[in-house]
C-alpha cells in the first residue's frame, strides 16, 4: 500500500483565496483517502493578511515553512487596502516575487483552453473555437526585464532586458519536454527578435536546444505582436508556447481570458528540482470576495497540477481532472461560467467543491 507523505505549505492569502482554498483542502482530503496518500498541510499567512497581522507580506515563518515543505499551494494576494504601500511592501510584489526568486521558480506553466461544453463562456466566436482548443504557455519567470537593473530618474526611467544562456536553455527544455509528452509535439517560440537583441539571443539558444536535444519536436517562431493575434484567430493550432517573462505575462493572461473564466485556470511555477508553487491564474477578486460565489476550479486544478508535476501522482491528478469534467458535464456552474439557465445549475463556491469531491469518490 502506498503511504507516502507529502508536506504542503498552504498560503491562502487574501480576498477569495481562503474561500477557494477551503475547497482545495476538501479535495486533498478525499484524494488522500482514495489513493492512500498522506498530506501534511501547514497553513501560513501571506500577502495582505500577513501585513495586517505581522507587518510584512512574506513573514520569515512563512518562508521557512515553505522551505520545509515539498510544495506550496498558494491562493491569491492583494487588495485595494494595501495599494498605498510602497510596491516592495505590497502583497503581490512583496510576497510572490521573493518566493519565485527564493525558490528559483523559473518555469511558469499555464495550461489554457476551452472544452466543448464551456465554449459559450469564451469571448471568442464559436466558429473560431470550433470544438474547443487546448494549449500551454511556458513562461520564463525569473529573468528578463523584470529582474534587470532598474533606473528611475527625474528625466528618464529604464529597465534592463537581459537573458543568459543557461536561463534560456533550461526553460526551453521545460517547453520541449512538455511537447514530447503531448500528442501534437509542437513548440511555438514567441519573441521579438526582429527588434530586440535579447530576443535574437533567446531564439538562437532555443534553436540550439531544439537541434541538439529535441529534433523530433516541431518548432515554429512567432513575434509577440503576431502571437497575440494568432491565438485569437487559430487557437487550436497551438500546443506549447515558449516565451520570456514579459511576453509570457501578456500572452498567458490573454490565453486565460479566451479560455472563458480566469476562475477555471490553474498554474504551476517550478524549479529544476520540480519543487513548485501552485496557484490560480487570477487574483484575489475583491469584487466577489466574501460572497461565496468564486469559482474554486482554478484552485482545485492547482492541486491536480501539484500532484502531477511535483509529486508524480498521476492517477490522483487524473482523478481530480476527471471529477472536474464530470461536475461540469452535470451542468454545475459558478456565476462566472453560468450562461444558460436551461440545463445549467448556478452553484456556490462550496457546492462546486462538494460536487468535485463527490465525483472523485464515485
Ligand atoms: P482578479 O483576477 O482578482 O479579478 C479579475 C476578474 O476576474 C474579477 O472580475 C474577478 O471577480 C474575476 N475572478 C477572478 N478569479 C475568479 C474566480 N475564482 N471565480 C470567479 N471570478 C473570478 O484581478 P484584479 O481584479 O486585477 O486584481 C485583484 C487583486 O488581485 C489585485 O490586488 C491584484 O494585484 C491581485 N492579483 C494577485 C495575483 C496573485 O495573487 N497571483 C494575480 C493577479 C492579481
Amino acid at each position: 500500500m502506498n503511504s507516502k507523505t507529502y508536506k504542503i505549505a498552504v498560503l491562502a492569502g487574501d480576498g477569495i483565496g481562503p474561500e477557494v482554498m477551503t475547497e482545495a483542502k476538501k479535495v486533498l482530503d478525499v484524494i488522500s483517502q482514495k489513493f492512500s496518500l498522506n498530506f501534511t498541510l501547514t497553513e501560513k499567512l501571506v500577502g495582505g493578511a500577513a501585513i495586517d497581522s505581522v507587518g510584512e507580506p512574506l513573514p520569515a515563518d512563512t518562508l521557512s515553512c515553505c522551505e520545509d515543505s515539498d510544495a506550496i499551494l498558494f491562493g491569491s494576494v492583494g487588495g485595494e487596502q494595501w495599494n498605498q504601500l510602497p510596491p516592495e511592501k505590497r502583497p503581490e510584489v512583496g510576497a510572490l516575487l521573493p518566493l519565485r526568486k527564493h525558490f528559483d521558480l523559473f518555469a511558469n506553466i499555464r495550461p489554457a483552453g476551452v472544452i466543448d461544453l464551456l465554449a459559450s463562456s469564451s469571448p471568442l466566436k464559436s466558429e473560431i473555437i470550433g470544438k474547443g482548443f487546448s494549449f500551454t504557455v511556458v513562461r520564463e519567470l525569473t529573468g528578463d526585464v523584470y529582474f534587470g537593473e532598474k533606473k528611475l530618474e527625474s528625466e528618464f526611467g529604464s529597465d534592463e532586458m537581459i537573458y543568459r544562456r543557461e536561463e534560456v536553455e533550461r526553460i526551453a527544455r521545460v517547453a520541449f519536454g512538455l511537447a514530447q509528452k503531448s500528442s501534437r509535439k509542437k513548440v511555438t517560440n514567441v519573441d521579438k527578435s526582429n527588434v530586440l537583441a535579447t530576443s535574437q539571443f533567446w531564439r538562437k539558444i532555443v534553436e540550439e536546444v531544439h537541434a541538439k536535444e529535441f529534433p523530433e519536436i516541431e518548432l515554429e517562431h512567432l513575434y509577440i505582436d503576431n502571437a497575440t493575434m494568432q491565438i485569437l484567430v487559430r487557437p487550436q493550432n497551438f500546443d506549447i508556447f515558449l516565451t520570456g517573462n514579459l511576453f509570457g505575462d501578456i500572452l498567458s493572461d490573454e490565453a486565460a481570458q479566451i479560455s472563458g473564466s480566469i476562475g477555471m485556470q490553474a498554474s504551476a511555477s517550478i524549479n529544476s528540482e520540480k519543487f513548485g508553487l501552485y496557484e490560480p491564474m487570477g487574483g484575489s477578486a475583491p469584487d466577489i470576495a466574501g460572497k461565496g460565489i468564486a469559482n474554486p476550479i482554478a484552485q482545485i486544478g492547482s492541486v491536480a497540477m501539484m500532484l502531477e508535476i511535483t509529486f508524480a501522482e498521476l492517477e490522483a491528478a487524473s482523478a481530480i481532472k476527471k471529477a472536474i469534467l464530470k461536475t461540469l458535464e452535470d451542468g454545475l456552474r459558478t456565476s462566472d461560467i453560468f450562461t444558460n439557465p436551461e440545463g445549467e445549475k448556478k452553484v456556490s463556491t462550496s457546492e462546486m467543491g462538494d460536487a468535485v469531491v463527490k465525483n472523485i469518490l464515485t
